[in-house]
């Protein structure tokens, strides 16, 4: 049975929270069969048909089916059995606290990149955690690099065909690999793919790359090996390494050159014009930070395919263009009309780190044209994490915040949305809410991108 992945969420975070402490109900929907049977919020899910549930996957694969029985605990302590007959597709009506129940699964790596090992004190206490759990990868997204499987997850990978799964690979060859990982018992990355492919997972991959580690006649071979995958292996992004001003000198590890970018463009490039006659797909992909590191146009959207890397920064900045060229053709309709502003009152700033400033400031430049607001660009420097560190993604509250302080910033704030979590808290735990409050202007980090921003500007305008 294949599960569908559930919505995005915090889940590190609620995971690291909740570590282990078991399968708690933290919602119960009106009208559901959970409401019907009597669980309320703080239940315990003991057991799923006689066995403890490890996680979210194991609950969904349970209430998948047309009888079962779960064993609770209320909140008053009183344990009891329910019988269970349903329809297949009806859901039971429960959220969980964390979808792990059982704890998160911790990484045994040393990656000499670990951006985790290059934070300062202070941030979200989450944020110092080291995952590497399948899980994520199957409900989020999330990256893993499967040195941490034991027989039995590969098993229950198998089984359930938790598909599809994301791996960063960094490299195929053994020795490369181990170095990239920090992990000289990292067992060889191809058996391992080969594995799950030919249990029907779908496996898509990245490499971080790092110059002078895994660039050059080791990419190459790394392409090659991935593509001989192809389909069990769809895709593969390849992202420039990120470090920040407290990566130790002695690892000797340095940011891609713009030279080295560009030879990276070139490869992707000549690369993408053989696999596509042969899969129909691109299959490798450079990521939005390298083509802004090496100054190249972005490819067209139909050089990203179906965006299979979207949430791994592969083609969010071709999807803002298009959007914004989308708003410039005056398509988009708010309120159920053709949008056609009239001249607007209305003042806005839009943040950014300096990496996307040539894109911002093209939505800049089309809100003041077209009157949907008179508005400007600031570009905040990362001080937290250093100069190197350029994306918007990164900047924490407090650096917005004393970079914004005493300037006039009009009637909003428009923050990039990924350096906010769900909640609305950025890097460093100041809260979007703590930010208005200090700097007495709305803030808005949801409405990012040209479409939220005309969407949001147009609905305040009205
Ligand atoms: S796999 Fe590497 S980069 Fe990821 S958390 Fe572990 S050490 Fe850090």
């Amino acid at each position: 049975m294949e599960l569908i992945p559930l919505t995005l969420g915090s889940e590190v975070e609620h995971a690291v929270l909740y570590k282990g402490k078991g399968a708690f109900v933290a919602s119960v929907s009106a009208g559901s069969i959970a409401e019907e049977i009597g669980i309320v919020p703080g239940t315990e899910l003991l057991r799923i048909d006689g066995e403890p549930p490890r996680d979210a996957i194991d609950f969904q694969w349970a209430e998948a089916m047309s009888s079962l029985t779960l064993t609770v605990r209320a909140p008053d302590g009183v344990e009891r059995e329910i019988d269970i007959e349903k329809d297949p597709d009806e859901p039971l009506g429960i959220g969980f606290a964390t979808d792990l129940f059982d704890g998160l699964k911790r990484c045994n790596n040393h990656c000499p990149f670990c951006f985790l090992d290059q934070l300062p004190k202070g941030l979200r206490r989450t944020l110092y955690v080291k995952d590497d759990d399948y899980r994520l990868s199957f409900l989020y997204g999330h990256y893993v690099t499967l040195t941490n499987l034991r027989e039995s997850d590969f098993e229950r990978i198998l089984r359930l065909r938790l598909s599809p799964l994301y791996v960063s690979v960094h490299a195929t060859d053994v020795a490369v690999r181990r170095r990239c990982l920090g992990n000289p018992k990292a067992a060889p990355i191809m058996p391992i793919l080969q594995r799950l492919m030919d249990g029907g997972i779908e496996l898509h991959t990245q490499v971080v790359l790092t110059p002078g580690i895994n660039d050059g006649g080791a990419l190459t071979q790394t392409v090659r090996d991935l593509a001989a995958l192809f389909p069990g292996v769809p895709s593969l992004s390849i992202v420039p390494v990120g470090l920040t001003k407290f990566m130790p000198a002695q690892r000797g590890l340095r940011l891609v050159s713009l030279e080295e970018a560009r030879q990276v463009i070139q490869q992707v490039h000549s690369w993408q014009q053989e696999f596509h006659p042969k899969f129909g797909v691109n299959f490798v992909y450079a990521s939005d930070e390298m083509y802004l590191l090496a100054g190249e146009e972005l490819p067209s959207a139909k050089a990203y395919d179906e965006y299979p890397q979207y949430s791994n920064g592969v083609g969010m900045a071709r999807v803002f263009l298009d959007e914004l060229a989308e708003a410039k053709g005056l398509e988009l309709r708010v309120k159920g009309s053709t949008l056609n502003p009239q001249p607007s009152h209305l003042r806005a700033t839009l943040v950014t780190g300096s990496l996307a400033v040539p894109f911002v400031q093209q939505l800049s430049d089309f809100l003041n044209d077209s009157s949907i607001a008179e508005s400007q660009v600031i570009v905040i420097r990362n001080d937290t994490f250093g100069e190197t560190c350029t994306v918007a993604g990164l900047l924490t509250g407090q650096d917005i915040l004393h970079q914004l302080r005493g300037r006039d910033l009009g009637d909003i704030v428009f923050l990039p949305r990924y350096c906010v979590n769900e909640e609305a808290t950025f890097l460093d735990e100041m809260t979007v809410a703590q930010l208005e409050q200090e700097l007495n202007v709305k803030c808005d980090a949801s409405a990012y991108g040209p479409r939220g921003v005309v969407e949001r500007l147009m609905r305040d305008e009205g």
